[in-house]
């Protein structure tokens, strides 16, 4: 797995729990990714939402995993043009190149450890297709998105893009060394990523070696997932077996502990997780497709402004 790699794991700055007073988070919940296909017809792995409720996941509305696998010649497939309006799609790239452009003239390649955050606000359309070096030549293709629900006096902002470099994610590493934390947004243990967010969230992708364990510091206010990309593990204070696909929702306390198996199956060898949360923003939810938003009235408005082209039209070179 590509993503970003550290020179040298013993340099990074290393994440210490010293309270002996922290409660680990129990799992509340374990669910397993739905498959299923999007776009053009990719297949994607998708933990949230179906398992879990909106009020679980809240300020998160989708996670999908794309790939993870090694796609052949001319089977790359991307999405259609397609609007968004009310939330945040964050696209992260550990293999492979994905293009994107937009109805506001942004785009760009997203690879190799560099993520794209793309605050859709009061509405856009894009396009997320794979490279020509990808669908030509096909290889590994790895990526994750996560939506990001905006709080009601954000949804009608105007679009807004990071696009945040490999480079720029804030490597950590756990107490005993044995994992490479990349903190994309929020703090942990006092860093602090790179991505700017609308409401209080932490999102990373952990990388651990056979039989390391992670503890990490968590707000006792947010809600706490571990999602697993590749490999197995345990997780929470009870151990809970923790394979490939799944996703544990974790109870309240001040820690989020999990755990590698000692033997990892699998290409990668290692554990890979995404580990997410956030204070819950605590509003009603009306979604239809693509756009999220707190009533009924602003759904129908949302598609209204869509289908009359104010969300943007698709440039002449496409359309
Ligand atoms: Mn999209």
């Amino acid at each position: 797995m590509p993503a970003i790699q550290p020179e040298n794991i013993l340099a990074l700055p290393r994440i210490v729990v010293d309270n002996p007073l922290a409660i680990a988070r129990p799992v509340a919940r374990l669910v397993k990714a739905q498959t299923t296909f999007e776009g053009e017809g990719f297949m994607v792995r998708r933990p949230f939402p179906g398992g879990l409720s909106m009020k679980d996941v809240d300020p998160f509305l989708l996670l999908d995993q794309m790939g993870g696998f090694e796609v052949a010649p001319e089977e790359a497939k991307g999405t259609p043009w397609h609007p968004h309006r009310g939330f945040e799609t964050v696209t992260y790239m550990m293999d492979g190149q994905l293009q994107h452009q937009d109805t506001s003239g942004g785009g760009g390649m997203i690879s190799d450890g560099s993520t794209q955050w793309m605050t859709a606000g009061s509405g856009i359309l894009h396009i997320e297709q794979p490279s020509e070096k990808l669908l030509r030549n096909g290889g590994m293709m790895h990526g994750v998105q996560l939506w990001v629900n905006l709080p009601a006096e954000h949804k009608m902002d105007p679009p807004k893009y990071q696009g945040i470099e490999a480079s720029s994610v804030k490597l950590l590493t756990s107490a005993d060394g044995g994992a490479v934390i990349r903190l994309i947004a929020g703090d942990l243990g006092g860093h602090v990523g790179p991505g700017s967010t609308f409401t209080p969230i932490v999102y990373a992708h952990i990388t651990v070696e056979p039989g390391a364990k992670v503890v990490l510091p968590w707000e006792p206010d947010f809600n706490a997932m571990v999602f697993v990309l590749n490999g197995s593990g345990t997780v929470g204070v009870e151990k809970a077996p923790m394979p490939e696909s799944t996703l544990a929702l974790l109870g309240p306390g001040d820690t989020v502990v999990f755990q590698a198996d000692d033997a990892q199956h699998g290409a990668a060898k290692k554990l890979d997780v995404l580990v997410l949360g956030g204070k819950p923003i605590g509003e009603p939810v009306a979604h239809y497709g693509p756009f999220v938003m707190n009533t009924h009235a602003e759904i129908v408005q949302a598609v209204e402004d869509f289908q009359k082209g104010r969300m943007g039209v698709i440039p002449p070179i496409h359309a």
